[in-house]
């Protein structure tokens, strides 16, 4: 018999970055977690140390195709995330953010499970309001290298809240700002990952821009424990409500303070600024604040340090697999 308190969750994009926390995290609650990714940018290695767990099962599947299966509950997190990788396939990125949200809200319609979509801050595009809060509808460009995720988003936005109101499916929809932590990808292609694997391994570190463009750091804990506070709320809770960090930096702090942290002997380099980059970025928190009682706790300082330690070990293996099979 199953305990009644446990419920079958499923974590779309479960084997990526912040899936693989949540999955982490949901096993630790005493559910029973189904991870369904199609490992596009998500890797077995940040589920590995779950396999062998009673209550977690893998799925390779992918999103943009009907998913028939039983659960309480779904996050949907699958979708390349960092603007090198959904770029690489815009149109696979577009198809995951739209039919892929479209199969989970049939799912979560016909299971009548709750639903939480993994929305963004690049719902705001590049932003004329700052900082960002809720009620802003955005600066977006729909023909720019970037929409192909961020009108995805947007699209997935829409679809969530009209099968609310017509067809009742409850819904959750976070807005997460710039996160980061161990577990990402050392490829992946966003600056904070950039930059620390660049700092360990003493290359230059890359700046787009004049890297006076900002941005506000979230750690993965702080996030992970806003998303399954959101998901407790009640029904009558559907989001939009922003997630992230507010203490905003520019990147050029970023790259110096990288630097500091590693000891690194790496020196500055400036490339050109990719189209569309948003020039500030911060969320305005107000929202969680007063309907979930949270806010970041981990400052950047403290949550670089956890992340310099995770690819300082990541590297070390992979050189050393390296090593064995070169
Ligand atoms: P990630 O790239 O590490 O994880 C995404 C996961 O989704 C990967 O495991 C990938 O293989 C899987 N995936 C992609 N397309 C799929 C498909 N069609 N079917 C099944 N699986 C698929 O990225 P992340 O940072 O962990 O992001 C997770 C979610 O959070 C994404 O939806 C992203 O848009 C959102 N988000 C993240 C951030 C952030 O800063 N980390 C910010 C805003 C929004
Ligand atoms: N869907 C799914 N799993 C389910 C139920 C539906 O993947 O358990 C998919 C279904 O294939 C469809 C989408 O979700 O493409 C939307 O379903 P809905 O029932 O809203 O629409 P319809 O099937 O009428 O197009
Ligand atoms: N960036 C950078 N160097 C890098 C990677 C990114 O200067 O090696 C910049 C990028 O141009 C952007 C910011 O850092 O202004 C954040 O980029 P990221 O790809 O992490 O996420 P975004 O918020 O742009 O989606």
């Amino acid at each position: 018999m199953r305990d009644a308190k446990r419920k079958r969750i499923l974590v779309t994009g479960g084997a990526g970055f912040l899936g693989s926390h949540l999955c982490e995290r949901l096993l630790g609650e005493g559910h029973e977690v189904l991870c369904v990714d199609n490992f596009y940018t998500g890797s077995r290695d940040n589920v590995s140390h779950l396999l062998s767990h009673p209550y977690f099962e893998m799925l390779r599947h992918d999103i943009c195709l009907p998913l028939y299966v039983e659960v309480d509950e779904i996050y949907n997190m699958a979708c390349p995330a960092s603007p090198l990788h959904y770029q690489a396939d815009p149109i696979q990125t577009m198809k995951t953010s739209v039919l892929g949200a479209l199969n989970m809200l049939g799912l979560a319609q016909r299971l009548k499970a709750k639903i939480f979509q993994a929305s963004t801050s690049e719902v705001y595009g590049d932003p004329h309001v700052h900082p960002q809060s809720e009620e802003y509808w955005g600066n977006v460009n729909p023909v720019g290298i970037r929409s192909c995720y961020d009108e995805g988003k947007r699209c997935a936005e829409t679809l969530f809240f009209d099968y609310h109101r017509k067809n009742g499916v409850s819904i959750k929809v976070g807005r997460i700002f710039n996160t980061y932590g161990p577990r990402m990808h050392p490829n992946d292609g966003r600056v904070v990952s950039n930059f620390i694997v660049q700092a360990l391994k003493n290359q230059p570190i890359t700046i787009y821009g004049n890297g006076q463009q900002t941005r506000s750091f979230c750690y993965v804990d702080d996030l992970i424990e806003v998303i399954c506070r959101i998901m407790k709320t009640p029904r009558e809770v559907t989001g939009p409500i922003n997630i992230g960090n507010p203490v905003e930096f520019t990147v050029l702090d970023l790259a110096q303070q990288v630097i500091r942290l590693t000891g690194s002997k790496s020196k500055i380099e400036f490339h050109p600024l990719p189209s569309d980059d948003p020039k500030q970025r911060r969320p305005n928190i107000q929202r969680a604040k007063e309907l979930l009682d949270w806010e970041p706790k981990v400052p950047l300082e403290k949550g670089l340090l956890a992340t310099i330690a995770y690819f300082d070990k990541a590297l070390v293996r992979s050189e050393e697999v390296c090593l064995k099979n070169c």
